[in-house]
């Protein structure tokens, strides 16, 4: 089987290259062509040799992301693409411009296992993890399609980052390496829903990057409900993990908590979680919970995420109402999707 190259450090290519019999400087050359100029492919690699670029065919994979349709917001900048990937599967990633620069949020799995009731990602499961050069592919094809520099990267797509934990380091490793496209790590976000043992684990990478956490409910009753990974490891058990987190790495957490009529959004709700988040170095977002077809769920009400904002604010908890980008497309939190059978509309 052939190697997945954009996988691979520059070390690692180094050491291939010259076992290959080639010169070390190639290694270089290569590497800035797949990872500074997005190459597609080893015919675009034009300062190597016909016979190089056969060889590096024969040896190589490279995994791009095909751009199979684009959707163009009307309402704001952002655009959501759904790619194919090599072996056929699709995901989606979207691109949005905020007053900072371009901010390209990525996909780390083909869907999601996850299970969280209000969520399009996870509709038909999890197919499989992403290869680090997937994840990396995703940013590239967007930066050759817009012509752009992207200086900040979510990893808020489709799929659970913390339930394809290695691929994702390389993939931080790889973005953020100033060999490559030089994302400084203080401008990624991880998002996650809660896989405490994993919260551990990056706590002793000394991380530089955020951690949002997904809350949507201050207690188990509730988070169970609409969360099954909540079962596993209950709020109190991921609020301790957070602070470890917080108390370690001196950074601040976000939380996501998206608003939905009825069910997490009362003032009772406000003041458990203003209760349960007192002394941690944390921010809060709240979003207006976006709408999915397959279920009920009803956004809150603009007035509702305002009381709600206030109770957390009275408590010196920093709150922001996120506004929604792309809701036209479908672009939105929790409306990514890799199943296009319908085709047409977003
Ligand atoms: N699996 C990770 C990464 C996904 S990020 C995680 O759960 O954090 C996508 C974000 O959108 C998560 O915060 C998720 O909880 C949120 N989300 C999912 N469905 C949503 C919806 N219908 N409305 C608003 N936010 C939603």
């Amino acid at each position: 089987m052939k190697q997945d190259i954009k996988s691979l450090t520059l070390q690692e290519l180094t050491t291939q290259i010259v076992d290959l019999g080639l010169p070390k400087f190639r290694a270089g050359q290569i590497y800035s062509w797949l990872h500074k100029q997005c190459a597609e492919s080893f015919e675009e690699m034009t300062n190597l040799s016909k016979d190089l670029r056969a060889k590096l065919d024969e040896v190589y994979e490279i995994k791009n992301c095909q751009i199979e349709r684009k959707y163009e917001s009307k309402i704001d900048d952002t655009k959501k693409y759904l790619f194919r990937l090599n072996d056929g599967e699709f995901i989606e990633s979207v691109l949005m411009k905020y007053k900072y620069g371009y901010t390209v949020c990525v996909s780390s799995q083909v869907g999601c296992n996850m299970k969280c009731s209000f969520c399009a990602s996870t509709i038909d499961g999890c197919v499989r993890n992403l290869a680090p050069s997937e994840i990396l592919s995703q940013v590239y094809a967007i930066t050759r399609d817009n012509d752009i520099r992207v200086s900040h990267i979510v990893l808020m797509g489709m799929g659970e980052p913390l339930d394809n934990y290695e691929n994702v380091l390389r993939f931080l490793e790889l973005i953020s390496n100033d060999d490559g496209l030089n994302i400084s790590a203080r401008h990624i976000s991880i998002s996650t829903c809660g896989i405490v043992p994993r919260i551990y684990d990056l706590i002793e990478q000394h991380p530089q990057f955020t951690l949002s956490v997904s809350l949507h409910a201050p207690n188990d009753e509730i988070r169970s409900r609409i969360m099954p990974v909540n079962k596993k490891w209950g709020v109190d058990e991921l609020l301790e993990a957070c602070r470890t987190y917080t108390e370690t790495t001196s950074r601040r957490i976000s939380f996501e908590y998206a608003m939905m009529d009825g069910v997490n959004d009362t003032d009772e709700c406000a003041r458990e979680l203003r209760q349960k988040l007192k002394g941690t170095l944390c921010h809060v977002n709240l979003i207006p919970a976006n709408e999915v077809r397959e279920n009920d769920y009803k956004r809150s009400s603009l007035e509702r995420l305002e009381a709600f904002s206030k109770i957390l604010e009275a408590g010196g908890i920093t709150t922001t109402i996120r506004r929604s980008l792309g809701g036209d497309i479908d672009a939105s939190c929790g409306q990514l999707r890799r199943n296009h059978k319908e085709g047409g509309e977003a």
